[in-house]
């Protein structure tokens, strides 16, 4: 028998909160974010299940070549641009789309004669400092690029990214809607709203939304914005137990010793870790599912397993299913435990773990 743990990808789930996106913004073209092998879900499967979307967001052309190789044929993004002047004639070959953020691309494109005919998005620093030309440089940048593209046949789009949309009260979102709003460069296509933006507000919508974590089912809102969405979780992690056995009180588990059984108890250890992505520094009471209840998680977690408490369920047996996250167990109330979020944890499933696809 294989090692029990596997990641299931439900599609139907994907493309429940796809058109959940799609409803939310319907004058909007969609470019699903599927950077990070689509969160850890696989961007082949997702791409192919999303095959409607506008465009595929990435993170490189590694990412999107693996794309246009599975036969993916709508416009591919780069978010981050090239990396480096010869990453042009891919991105030219395969048709990219890159993001120009700093005055460096925009020179390495004047440099490359393939690059003549490319669609770009400008991309524009409203607020994050983190990518983007700054807003005073918007306008002569857009124009320069115009230049280079347009009797290509290309054209030069605009983007920018929020800091806080996590929290819809910030006011960093209205201040960064303002400084979109008031740049001054030619009229152009114009995309601004994460999956956070797209689901609270319309008047960021603009031309493209950019929905990623919400596509994947989880909530794009900071735990204290208390949000409900409607969202399907996609990936359900889970595995079995491999050994249970009755521990006395005072016996302490797993490495450091960190956790002392309090009486007499019986221990399971499910065959999942921190190797499979498990977040190693989920604590003591993380919740996990055994035969669809929650246990606590006790000690500290390994490599390859983690050990649960039992006592609630003393008749459980190796073998019995064991769910790590996912449609019984919200993805976001295990990355609370562990101090992370949702993004991470999908993102961070490990290789190994095989995926297996339904239609849900
Ligand atoms: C990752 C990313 C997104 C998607 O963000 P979510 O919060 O996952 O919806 C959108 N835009 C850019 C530029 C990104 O890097």
């Amino acid at each position: 028998m294989t090692r029990p743990v596997r990641a299931r990808i439900n599609l139907g789930a994907l493309q429940h909160n796809y058109q959940l996106a799609r409803q939310a913004a319907p004058a909007s073209r969609l470019m699903a974010v599927v950077k990070a092998n689509a969160y850890g879900h696989g961007a082949v499967p997702v791409a192919r299940a999303l095959q409607d979307a506008d465009a595929f967001a990435l993170a490189s052309v590694e990412e999107a070549v693996q794309l246009r190789e599975a036969g993916v044929s709508r416009p591919l993004v780069l978010l981050e641009g090239v990396f480096d002047a010869t990453d042009l004639a891919a991105a030219a070959e395969y048709a990219l789309q890159p993001v120009v953020h700093s005055l460096e691309q925009a020179d390495w494109l004047a440099q490359a004669p393939a690059a003549a005919s490319l669609h770009l998005w400008l991309k524009v620093d409203t607020g994050m400092h983190r990518l983007g030309v700054s807003p005073q440089q918007a306008g002569a940048v857009h124009r320069r690029l115009a230049a280079l593209v347009e009797a290509g046949g290309g054209s030069v789009r605009l983007m920018s990214h929020l800091a806080c949309a996590d929290e819809p009260q910030h006011a960093a979102n209205d201040a960064q809607l303002a400084a979109f709003l008031s740049l001054d460069t030619p009229a152009a296509e114009r995309s601004l709203a994460n999956s956070a933006a797209l689901l609270t507000r319309p008047d960021m919508h603009f031309d493209w939304v950019r929905p990623g974590i919400m596509l994947y089912g989880a909530s794009p809102f900071a735990p204290n914005a208390d949000r409900q969405t409607g969202l399907q979780p996609v990936m359900t992690l889970e595995s079995q137990l491999i050994a249970v056995y009755p521990r006395n009180q005072g016996d302490s588990i797993g490495y450091g010793q960190a956790w002392t059984c309090p009486a007499a108890m019986p221990v399971g250890v499910a065959a999942c870790g921190y190797g499979d992505g498990y977040p190693r520094h989920a604590p003591a009471g993380t919740p996990v599912l055994v035969n669809g209840r929650e246990v606590p998680l006790i000690g500290r977690l390994s490599m390859d397993m983690i050990c649960v408490d039992l006592r609630s369920q003393p008749r459980a047996r190796p073998g019995d299913p064991v769910q790590l996250w996912g449609a019984g167990l919200p993805v976001e109330a295990v990355a609370a435990r562990a101090g992370t979020i949702a993004y991470e944890l999908l993102c961070n499933v490990s290789g190994r773990v095989p995926r297996a696809y339904s239609d849900g």
